[in-house]
């Protein structure tokens, strides 16, 4: 990251190691919270709600899967960013159970910037269409924008798609008369090229705790619920 930044001109502390613990157990994260890090990210509630009270109390929590809107209201309370909006209607529904909450949610717009058929996230245009009414609301912080772009094995294929994510965060940017802080992009195989391309937080997984052995962590979050 620190080499990304030298080469990209920008300072190492502009850009934040978001460490994607989904799958891994609260001991993991631990290794992680000894070695410095202190943001997590999860991608689903159960899975969090299980493992968030056995972490240390210290820590920024992301929410980085697809919220279904009847778990906006446990993500409301659990995390500290919700990093996937990617409707008006679940951007409402987030903003309806900050209100309940006495809050206001820091959230990302996902961006499916490739437009692939498969994947969540904005189309552009219709981020732009929804744009008004996403900054009407009023429990609502927009931070800025986030993407997962199409899975390649050279990551300067993704540099355009990184590009293309910086690119529509400066027209949201001069549409709101402020500056959008985030660009979440690159994960374990690209981040590289996303900081190269302005990223400010980085989403790592694989490259920090190893492979994701999917069902490891069942039992615990199924003796949550
Ligand atoms: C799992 C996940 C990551 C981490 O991916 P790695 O390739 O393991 O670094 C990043 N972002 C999102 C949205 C994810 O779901």
């Amino acid at each position: 990251m620190n080499a990304a930044c030298t080469r990209a001109g920008r300072a190492p502390e502009s850009v934040t190691l978001l460490a994607v613990s989904k799958t891994h157990p609260p001991a993991a994260i631990e290794a992680a919270v000894a070695a410095g890090l202190r943001s997590f990210g999860e991608s689903k509630i159960q899975e969090a709600r299980a493992k968030i009270p056995q972490c240390p109390g210290n820590l920024r929590w992301h929410f980085i899967g697809h919220l279904q809107s009847n778990k906006c209201r446990e993500a409301v309370e659990m995390f500290s960013l919700i990093q996937g909006v990617d409707s008006l209607a679940l951007a409402q529904e987030i903003n309806k159970r900050a209100g309940q909450a006495a809050k206001t949610m820091p959230v990302l717009l996902e961006v499916n910037v490739a437009g692939e058929a498969s994947k969540f996230g904005y189309r552009p245009e219709q981020l732009l269409a929804d744009w008004d009414a996403l900054n009407a609301l009023p429990r609502l912080e927009i931070h800025g924008l986030m993407t997962v772009p199409p899975y390649v094995t050279d990551p300067e294929k993704a540099r355009p798609h990184f590009a293309r994510l910086r690119e529509l965060k400066a027209v949201c940017e001069a549409r709101l008369g402020a500056p959008l802080p985030h660009l979440s992009m690159g994960m374990s195989g690209d981040y590289e090229v996303a900081i190269e391309e302005g990223a400010t937080i980085v989403r790592i997984g694989t490259a920090l705790f190893g492979k994701r052995q999917y069902g490891a962590l069942k039992a615990t979050s199924e003796a949550a619920d």
